[in-house]
């Protein structure tokens, strides 16, 4: 009784705007549905509604492939949306800071916008200072993707794929990147990445959601209690490029090793009047663990809903990123207003700018190789 009427939304939503259902018919266990988020290159761009068998939803744009709605329970099984993100694609068309975004084709930074594979050079677009940032001008993150919802044995699918041209943006090789979005029966948004190229080219892909676990526009992020499985972390110079070290995080605010509050040495990590950073974590932690195999990469708390979100990755690295340029100048969904620290976000992947660190874990694909990146966002309470 209980699965079938968390399905009622869904289906009143149908109804009410003509969204239609699709996949799962007859399956009482989940539910998708898809409707127009609205128009973008005089295409028609979707909005998919996967809901699990417990109640909880997330809504996935094939735009960027932008997660834009994550609902999932508190300790009392009330819902909140813990995404920032916009309500329509008017929001993501404009300017705003990668919200729920797959970001590539390089995720991160890379000093200078340039590099050198296989004895050639390449320039890229520099959109972040002197640097290249998130993939340049247009990432994947603002781009349109072929999309397919699917129902499968673990919950509610999205596969989402994207053919990148030799050149875009400056890199080279024909790239097919697929993305599996699986909103798990276990309350887990599970991201499965791959990509495939017909030339050498640099890969780091990754989701750039902002979490917010007492709901997005509820106030900042300070009070969540953060958890990292990291012994080490990369020092930057002031424009966030990594020297190339992995320093100790013992003794330093970069030290999450037992859980802290986001905000109990936030004041002690400066920024850089230049770039406009006013301070606090953008930072790339070094995950303690194999490379490849699925291990914890992040705990996070929020006592007073006890949402509570783990983050599991075959990746080496996470950026930890405490929304520190968010400024007020950003109304999202149901027009909140998200100001400095509203939002939170931990994107696994490479370490940044690693294409020019020889000695750090490839970010280079080749031909018949498969690059692959899974991370799980695992939701419970407590
Ligand atoms: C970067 C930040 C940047 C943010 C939004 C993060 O991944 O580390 O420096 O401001 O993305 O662009």
């Amino acid at each position: 009784m209980k699965i079938q009427s968390h399905l009622f939304g869904p289906l009143l939503l149908a109804l009410l705007f003509g969204a239609g259902l699709l996949g799962c018919t007859g399956n009482i266990h989940m539910r998708i549905a898809k409707q127009s988020f609205g128009d973008f290159d005089g295409k028609t761009v979707d909005l998919f509604t996967l809901t699990n068998s417990k109640g909880a939803t997330v809504k996935i744009t094939n735009y960027g492939s932008i997660v834009t709605e994550l609902h999932v329970a508190d300790r009392e099984g009330d819902l909140a949306d813990v995404v920032l993100g916009f309500d329509n694609i008017e929001g993501y068309l404009g300017k705003h800071p990668y919200f729920g975004a797959i970001v590539g084709r390089v995720a991160n930074r890379i000093a200078k916008g340039r590099f050198s594979l296989d004895d050639k050079n390449y320039t890229l677009a520099v959109n972040n200072g002197p640097n290249h940032l998130h993939g340049g001008l247009r990432g994947f993150d603002k781009v349109l993707w072929d999309a397919e919802a699917h129902c499968t044995a673990d919950g509610p699918a999205l596969t989402l794929t994207y053919l990148s041209a030799d050149g875009e943006e400056g890199y080279p090789g024909n790239l097919t990147a697929t993305v599996v979005y699986t909103l798990t029966h276990a309350n887990e948004l599970k991201i499965e990445i791959t990509a495939v190229t017909d030339a050498p080219t640099p890969v780091n892909l990754a989701n750039h959601s902002y979490w917010n676990l007492a709901g997005h526009g509820s106030g900042d992020i300070l009070g969540h209690e953060l958890c990292l499985n990291a012994d080490s972390y990369t020092p930057t110079d002031e424009w966030l490029i990594p020297t190339g070290a992995f320093a100790p995080v013992e003794g330093t605010p970069f030290d999450f090793r037992t859980p802290k509050t986001i905000g109990a040495d936030m004041g002690d990590v400066p920024g850089n009047p230049e770039m406009n950073n006013p301070g606090g974590f953008d930072t790339n932690f070094v995950l303690n663990g194999k490379t490849g195999a699925l291990k914890l990469a992040a705990r996070v708390v929020e006592p007073r809903s006890g949402r509570v979100m783990e983050v599991f990755t075959t990746e080496p690295g996470v950026q930890f990123y405490s929304g520190n340029f968010l400024d007020g100048s950003t109304v999202g969904k149901g027009g909140a207003v998200y100001e400095r620290r509203n939002g939170f976000c931990l994107e696994t992947q490479h370490f940044p700018d690693s294409i020019n660190k020889p000695g750090w874990p490839s970010v280079v694909l080749r031909p018949g190789k498969t690059y692959r990146h899974v991370v799980v966002y695992a939701f419970s309470t407590e």
